[in-house]
């Protein structure tokens, strides 16, 4: 792809190692990266290289974390830019106020590399749908969004209009857990109402969808999380 096209991400981390983590698979899967060691200089690199996407650690030298997205979100100029957060255990209901004050998303460390990738490109289609992927994948599920086929290991899988919206939530947003309510609102709309009962109802049959023959050998991939809700997950048991 042309460089000029592709899309330029941001990291602002402090931790060496992390930086040089997430430089390495993102410009494998061929964004263009810019690093950043602390808040300062993260504020300058996005003045001088308005990047598409930022990945911003909460715990920074200089100028923290939060304080970054703060200005970053008053300025008209950078108000829209996507920020996906980084923050250590323990910081989780801080993350709260993270996402209150502007952050798109949070991932808490140590996270999978793999399952950032997924989420900087979910945040990316978000915000220039032009730029949109024509297919989203996770380990061995595939969904076409032009064909609208989903296939797992390579067969082919059907699912009716309702799971199709609720698995493709689920992997723009892999790991992720969502509130029956939360995915009411994503996939039948807020103005609409809806029992959440049912979304129990749809998960079902996906799971099922997903996992025909119910063989251990086949991984549910949808978990349960008791009294909170539902997340695209490999670790199901
Ligand atoms: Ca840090």
């Amino acid at each position: 792809m042309d460089t000029e096209l592709r899309e330029k991400i941001l990291v602002v981390e402090d931790e060496a190692s992390l930086r040089e983590l997430l430089q390495y698979n993102l410009e494998k899967e061929g964004y263009r990266v810019t690093l950043a060691t602390d808040g300062e200089d993260g504020l300058l690199h996005v003045e001088e290289n308005k990047p598409d996407l930022i990945v911003l650690d909460w715990m920074l030298p200089q100028v923290s974390g939060i304080e970054v997205c703060r200005r970053l979100r008053r300025s008209n100029e950078t108000k829209l830019i996507p920020i996906l957060m980084l923050t250590a255990k323990g910081e989780e209901a801080d993350m709260v106020r993270g996402l209150s004050i502007g952050a798109d998303d949070y991932m808490t460390k140590p996270f999978s590399v793999v399952e950032l990738v997924a989420r900087v490109k979910a945040l990316l289609r978000r915000s220039n749908p032009a730029r949109s992927e024509e297919s989203l994948t996770y380990r061995d599920l595939t969904m076409d969004l032009r064909t609208y086929r989903v296939s797992r290991a390579g067969s082919e899988v059907h699912v009716g209009p309702t799971e199709f919206k609720l698995l493709r939530y689920f992997m723009e947003n892999p790991g992720r857990v969502f509130t029956r309510e939360q995915l009411l609102d994503a996939v039948w709309g807020s103005d609409i109402y809806v029992e959440p009962r049912t979304v129990d109802v749809h998960i079902r049959r996906l799971r099922v969808a997903l996992n025909p023959t119910g063989g251990e050998d086949c991984r549910d991939y949808i978990r349960t999380v008791r009294s909170a809700g539902y997340a695209l997950d490999d670790s199901a048991e």
